[in-house]
């Protein structure tokens, strides 16, 4: 229980996050940003350390970040501060999740386009992680003085309950968007509480281990959008996650890959 330490995302902790504080302990609130802009850009502004002990900007902002493709990033163990909520920082537990670049059309002010498939996958395998672990409580928060799982919003005027925390001294900011809004309560949280049936769920998802006729043993996490790569410690922490596994042929992999029909799989 309460591990800091996400097995499904790749580590890269950025400089100076052993000098964040420790979080307030007990039970945390999930929330999911957008970036508005690239995995790249977002963290090469992050990782700055300014060697200022009472900085609250001091290294990393968010704990988490997550690329079009599903390449997910460890950059702050859960168990300290992170900055993406203002008042919230003590309690929240943040994924920055991209929104620019050549997966998503070209967009301004409000107008957040939608998660890709593979960072809906991510996120509901994360935030389920985040239930079994007993970092947050299993719920969906609908303001930002509850604990569950919510997004950057429930915390921004002026959609924010009055005398509940503010996440945002930025009036009307959108983070993370209607469709991203919308795919959190209606795909990601529903997923992670098991609040709706979730056979077709698992259906839709599942690992292929490639491959039964050859030494590979390299994993493929086949979801809603493109297949995501995965390393042997990713596979077995999805395994633990309660996704399925199919041995799969060389050839069962390059026709999923191509033609994306997996009927003849078991
Ligand atoms: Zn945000």
């Amino acid at each position: 229980m309460h591990n800091p330490i996400y097995p499904g995302a790749e580590q890269h902790l950025l400089d100076g996050w052993q000098r964040r504080r420790l979080a307030t302990p007990g039970h945390r609130l999930f929330t999911g940003h957008t970036m508005a802009g690239t995995m790249a850009g977002t963290k090469a502004f992050f990782d700055v350390d300014d060697v200022d002990p009472d900085d609250d900007i001091d290294g990393a902002f968010s704990h988490f970040g997550l690329a079009a493709n599903g390449h997910f990033e460890q950059w702050m163990p859960i168990d300290r501060a992170a900055a993406s909520d203002l008042e919230g920082n003590n309690y929240t537990i943040s994924v920055e999740v991209e929104d620019k670049g050549p997966f998503f059309p070209v967009w301004s002010g409000s107008d957040v386009p939608a998660m890709t498939g593979n960072q809906v996958v991510v996120l509901r395998l994360f935030t389920r992680w985040l239930i079994q672990e007993d970092w947050v409580p299993p719920r969906i928060a609908n303001t930002s003085c509850e604990r569950g799982l919510g997004y950057h919003r429930l915390g921004i005027d002026p959609y924010r309950v009055s005398n509940c925390p503010k996440f945002s001294q930025h009036r009307g900011k959108a983070c993370p968007g209607d469709r991203r809004i919308n795919q959190y309560l209606h795909d990601i949280f529903p997923f992670a509480l098991d609040a709706t049936p979730t056979p077709e769920d698992d259906e839709d998802m599942f690992i292929l281990d490639c491959c039964s006729d050859g030494p590979d043993d390299t994993g493929y996490l086949i979801g809603n959008g493109e297949p995501i790569k995965l390393t042997k410690d990713e596979r077995d922490a999805y395994r633990h996650a309660g996704i399925r596994a199919f041995q799969g042929t060389k050839k069962d992999y390059l026709h999923i890959i191509d033609v994306g029909n997996r009927s003849h799989l078991p």
